[in-house]
Order: C-alpha cells, then sequence, then structure tokens
C-alpha cells in the first residue's frame, strides 16, 4: 500500500522485541495489595467516558480498609486520569495503561506509582478495567500474535482462486476462469492449429491470473508472501514463466499439491497450512533469508558483511550501515556518563556483567574534559540505541530471534552483524 506504512513494516521485529520486553517486565510486577490498575481502551470509546468511569472507582476506592492499598489505588487512578487528560481520543488502535505502586525491593511503603501506556499492533476489541495484584497482560499478548498477511493462489488450467490469511481470518477475494478447452480437440481442427490456440488462450489466461494477483495481493493487502497451490503441474509452470509480478515471484513462501482450483483450492490449501504450521515458520522463514544473505556477504570477501558490536555501531554512526541484524538475547548494553557540569558524555558499549564495576570505575574518576566529579550514569538498552541512530540515518535493523539456527549463527559472529551501503574508504 502506502510507503509509510511499507517502512513501518520494516519496523516490525524492533517494535516486537520492546514490546515484548515490556511485557515481560509488567507480567513480572507483582503488587503489594490488590492495587495495579490495568485499562484497554478501544479505538472509539471516548477519552471523557473512560475518565468518568475511573473516577467512579476512584470514588469505590475510598471503601478500602487498608490505608496503603487504598492511597495507592486512588493514586494510581488520578494519575491515570492525568494522562488520559492529554489525549482528544484513544489512538487508532486503541490504548492499553498500567499503573500501579511498583515494589523498589526497599520494603513495604517505598512504592512508587508507576505509568506505562501502550499501544497494540491491532485494535483493541475489549473495554477492561482490574484493579488486582498483577497486571492484565494476557490480552496484550493475545494481540502480539503474528497477523502478517499471506496471499494464497490456486490454480490450474480451469480455475483459479485469490484468498488472503491473516493470523485468525481467511478469505476467497476473487475466483475466475480461463474459458480454455481440454486437451482434447473436436473433429475438423488440426492438431497443430489447436495447440497453438489452447497455447494463446492459456497464456493469456495466466497473464489475467497475474493481473489479479498483483492488484490484490500487492495493491488491496500488500502481502508479505504468497503461497502457490493445485492439482498437477501447472502452477509449476505457471511460476518457471515469471508471470507474477516479481514482488510476488520473489516472495512465494511454499508450493503445495491439492486436490482442487479456485475457491475450493484456497479453502484446501488454508486447510494445510494450518495442518503443516506454515505461518508458525513464516517469520523464523524471513529471519533465514536475512541470515542467509549477511552470512554470504560476509563470506564473498567484498567487505560489505561485517559484525561485531564496535564495528556495527561505528559503520551505523557514520551512516554506511543498510541493514543492522541484532538477537534479541545480546546481551550488550550501553552506558553513558554524563558530566553535570560540562555535560561531556562518555559512552561505553559493555556486556550486561561488566555494568557495576565500569560504572563504578568511570563514576568515581573525574570528567576527562573539566575534571569536574559530579558524574551521573545511565543505561540504555542496546537494541532501543541502535533503533535510535538507525532512525537518524536511515538504516534498517532486524530483531533476529536468539533461540533458532539462524540467531545460533549470527550468535558466533557476536550477535550483531550488519550489511553495509558500501565499503568505507580508510
Ligand atoms: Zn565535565
Amino acid at each position: 500500500m502506502s510507503s509509510s506504512q511499507d517502512k513501518q513494516s520494516k519496523w516490525d521485529s524492533v517494535r516486537r522485541y520492546k514490546l515484548n520486553k515490556m511485557i515481560n517486565k509488567l507480567g513480572n510486577i507483582s503488587g503489594h495489595g490488590t492495587e495495579l490498575v490495568t485499562v484497554y481502551i478501544p479505538p472509539r470509546r471516548p477519552i471523557y467516558d473512560i475518565i468518568s468511569q475511573l473516577k467512579n472507582e476512584a470514588g469505590t476506592a475510598s471503601n478500602i480498609k487498608s490505608d496503603l492499598t487504598r492511597t495507592h489505588v486512588q493514586d494510581a487512578l488520578s494519575r491515570t486520569i492525568e494522562y488520559l487528560k492529554l489525549y482528544k481520543e484513544p489512538p487508532d488502535n486503541g490504548l492499553v495503561i498500567f499503573c500501579g505502586a511498583i515494589p523498589t525491593g526497599k520494603g513495604i511503603g517505598t512504592e512508587k506509582i508507576e505509568i506505562y501506556s501502550v499501544v497494540p499492533p491491532k485494535p483493541i476489541q475489549i473495554n477492561l478495567y482490574r484493579c488486582d495484584d498483577h497486571f492484565w497482560i494476557d490480552h496484550l499478548k493475545d494481540m502480539m500474535k503474528d497477523d502478517k498477511v499471506i496471499g494464497i493462489l490456486s490454480l490450474d488450467t480451469q480455475e483459479a482462486g485469490l484468498g488472503i490469511l491473516t493470523g485468525d481470518r481467511w478469505e476467497v477475494v476473487e475466483s475466475l476462469t480461463s474459458g480454455v478447452a481440454g486437451k482434447h480437440r473436436q473433429g475438423g481442427q488440426s492438431a497443430r492449429r489447436f495447440e497453438r490456440l489452447r497455447d494463446n488462450e492459456l497464456n493469456e489466461y495466466y497473464h489475467r491470473v497475474a493481473d489479479y494477483a498483483k492488484k490484490i495481493f500487492i495493491d488491496e493487502y500488500d502481502v508479505k508472501g504468497i503461497i502457490v497451490g493445485g492439482p498437477g503441474p501447472t502452477k509449476d509452470g505457471f511460476l518457471k514463466e515469471e508471470y507474477l509480478d516479481y514482488r510476488l515471484q520473489n516472495n512465494v513462501i511454499a508450493v503445495l499439491d491439492s486436490s482442487y482450483s479456485g475457491s475450493e483450492g484456497v479453502r484446501e490449501i488454508i486447510d494445510k497450512v494450518n495442518e503443516q504450521g506454515i505461518m508458525a515458520d513464516y517469520r523464523l522463514m524471513e529471519e533465514k533469508k536475512i541470515i542467509k544473505n549477511f552470512i554470504g556477504e560476509v563470506y564473498t570477501g567484498k567487505g560489505l558483511g561485517i559484525y561485531g558490536i564496535f564495528e556495527v555501531i561505528d559503520a551505523l554512526k557514520n551512516g554506511y550501515a543498510d541493514l543492522v541484524l541484532v538477537t534479541d538475547d545480546i546481551t550488550f548494553i550501553r552506558l553513558e556518563i554524563k558530566c553535570n557540569k560540562c555535560q561531556h558524555i562518555q559512552e561505553k558499549f559493555i556486556d550486561r556483567n561488566e555494568l557495576v564495576y565500569t560504572k563504578q570505575d568511570l563514576i568515581s574518576n573525574p570528567c576527562p574534559n573539566c575534571a569536574g566529579q559530579d558524574l551521573e550514569s545511565i543505561e540504555q538498552d542496546i537494541i532501543e540505541y541502535l533503533e535510535e541512530i538507525s532512525i537518524m540515518v536511515g538504516s534498517r535493523l532486524e530483531v533476529i530471534s536468539g533461540k533458532t539456527e539462524e540467531g545460533a549463527q549470527l550468535a558466533s559472529l557476536g550477535k550483531i552483524g550488519a550489511i553495509l551501503r558500501f565499503k568505507p574508504v580508510k
């Protein structure tokens, strides 16, 4: 569809990483009492409506017997109300808010009110308010399930069906017939002439199928890949002759045999896709492709495939990284030491287990610029840092699962790598 959507989809793996990280963090919090507030706000619910509901809840909360819990609940609610006043209306996909007194580890009564808001990857379908001893993250987890759109094309020489499949929904969008005669000619026609006519008709029909595929799979649904099926060898010939738009031709996820073609064939293929878990494997296949390209670049000797944290960050900052790959279990973090006197910044990329030592070491030494003693340290998730820089310089960033075989290949190269736009002159 639009180019902005194109751009966005490239950030999928990063957004997914950040959201998963936040969900894990929220899921591990347990309140001192029944005092953690969760609110799911669907896209079209008026903000004033939800605010008045929360004001009611605050009124009810005045009956809570425990002083500490009552204060915590009321603080969480008023903080949430203040936050909601920043919105005229909910974002397109709605909004989830988690707010409550988070234990600090220093004992009862030292909890701090914190608020987290999330715009989920797809529209919220429920209205939910909960005050509990934990945050209600399950609905958000459900919304994180993959909802990439996949195109299904089922064809033989007689008919073709085009359908789309997302995480939890599918439909047949179009079906067409070829009008091409069967293989056996009528009496009176010469065999050669019959064959030639039939080939022409088939050729015209395959172009028609390809036109529909472009219209539906690219213009209307912007699919991430297609699955092609049908009885017999027609589908293979169709793919081999490259009738399809190159964007679809290059994104064939699977080719499956089916007994039917047309819309019945689409149904049959979707059953097979579900049985064989093809959708679940799809991100894995994407990652395979990305890693394969990267490893290829590393070993061609052209110098465009690089790895290692310092090399990659250097390339990224200097604007010659096209694509940065990082595994989601990378243990590096960015440590920033800032001088409060002259604002001088020291930046270190270190392994998590060196953090305490390195931080103490840097903070206990004077500022290298002004010799001031007032230094402050900030720790930043390395993937969030890579994202910031990537956006600034216009590079792409892909977060790869560290648990897979592909992830292991990247792990053996330091869990981070990049493909460069060009080889820098040194
Ligand atoms: Zn300084």
